[in-house]
């Protein structure tokens, strides 16, 4: 549904350039933001502004009369043809208006001096690194502190110069004449770049900027216990802001490279240990090398499949505060899948001691009698 721009601006559709022009001036007046504070005249005064810029366009005008949109993304035209074009004016308007306020910026001239960017560096450790902490040696692209113009940006026996286009205050401005009077607005001053100031002749190692690019090393302490995915921050060694300001933070962001036994949930560490079904049955004992060392564990007699076997303390150390979590080992036990002649003989003789009928298991005690019993009604 295409626009009513005539009746946004109160005019009939057969209203001349010049009956526009008066109805837009009126309405102007009354809801331009300078006038009228209210933020739905804000909304008003564009869609008037839009009106307007429509219907003195004898093109878009046309659009109009023949039910498209002119503004509409695309060109408006009913049907989807047409292609009215980027329209120029309107954009011209709002920034006279509006003035610095649209183009963002507050007033007054730059500082040359600012502030420096945070950083970020991935840092990869082991596990055994993250869990007891490491001092790490990092390198880092950055900027720093140029030594030769200790960040003024001026060739050594140079200074500052005042900015003869702006005078100093970092903004020019420029009249602009409308329907509605005279419309005063700044923009930065391209000269200076809204600094103000010049800079004559630049400090040659750095061309003017305060700093200069180099690669850093420094070394990290990593605390025990930190987790993959964390960032430490290491206050101010960031880069340095342009004409030496502040440095900024660099944070490390630690990336665990996974283990090849261990895997790691919060501070707990898990390994799974396969052992044939005789070890479980009999029970057994074997050595596992844990972060601290070698471990020796007692599976005892009658494990069962998927049994889990805790290590206390044997984990990460907790970050924060003391204690460590807890080393499991989850064991899976083995069913032999090829057997001797010989080696089956002996099970079958084996179950048959103890009365389990490995032919037809349903003729057993225990769960399958509770299971018929179930369906029995008992
Ligand atoms: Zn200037
Ligand atoms: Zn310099």
């Amino acid at each position: 549904m295409a626009k009513d721009y005539y009746g946004i601006l109160g005019v009939s559709r057969e209203a001349t350039d010049d009956e526009i022009k008066r109805a837009y001036r009126k309405l102007a007046r009354q809801y331009h933001p300078d006038v009228n504070p209210d933020p739905e005249a804000h909304d008003k005064f564009k869609e008037i502004n839009a009106a307007y810029e429509v219907l003195s366009d004898d093109q878009k005008r046309q659009i109009v009369d023949l039910g498209g949109d002119p503004l509409a993304p695309g060109g408006g035209m009913p049907g989807g043809a047409g292609g009215a074009g980027p329209f120029v004016g309107f954009q011209d308007i709002m920034d006279a208006f509006f003035g610095t306020a649209a183009g963002g910026g507050s007033r007054g001239p730059r500082p040359r001096t600012r502030p420096g960017a945070d950083a970020i560096l991935r840092l990869e450790l082991d596990l055994v690194e993250t869990a007891f902490g490491v001092e790490a040696p990092i390198t880092v692209d950055t900027a720093v502190l140029c030594t030769q113009c200790s960040g003024a940006g001026t060739a050594p026996g140079t200074h500052l110069s005042t900015c003869e286009v702006c005078s100093g205050r970092g903004e020019v401005q420029s009249v602009q004449r409308t329907f509605l009077g005279q419309v005063v607005s700044s923009r930065p001053c391209q000269n200076c770049q809204g600094h103000g100031t010049v800079i004559p002749s630049p400090c040659p190692t750095c061309a003017g900027d305060g700093r200069i690019r180099t690669r850093r090393s420094l070394t990290v302490k990593i605390p025990a216990g930190v987790e993959d995915g964390m960032r430490i921050r290491l206050a101010q060694q960031g880069e340095v802001g342009p004409g030496g300001g502040t440095a900024g933070d660099l944070y490390v962001e630690i990336h665990e490279r996974p283990h090849d036994v261990y895997s790691r949930k919060g501070d707990d560490l898990h390994c799974r240990v396969t052992l044939p079904m005789t070890a479980a049955a009999l029970g057994t004992r074997m050595t596992i090398k844990t972060l601290d060392g070698e471990e020796n564990i007692e599976v005892k007699p009658g494990t069962q499949p998927a049994s889990t076997l805790r290590i206390r303390g044997k984990g990460v150390p907790h970050l924060r505060g003391q204690g460590r979590g807890e080393l499991f080992v989850h064991l899976d036990v083995k069913t032999p899948t090829k057997l001797t002649a010989d080696q089956e003989r002996m099970l079958r003789e084996f179950a048959k001691t103890r009365g389990e009928d490995v032919a037809e298991l349903s003729k057993q005690g225990g769960f399958f009698s509770r299971m018929r019993d179930a369906f029995n009604g008992h």
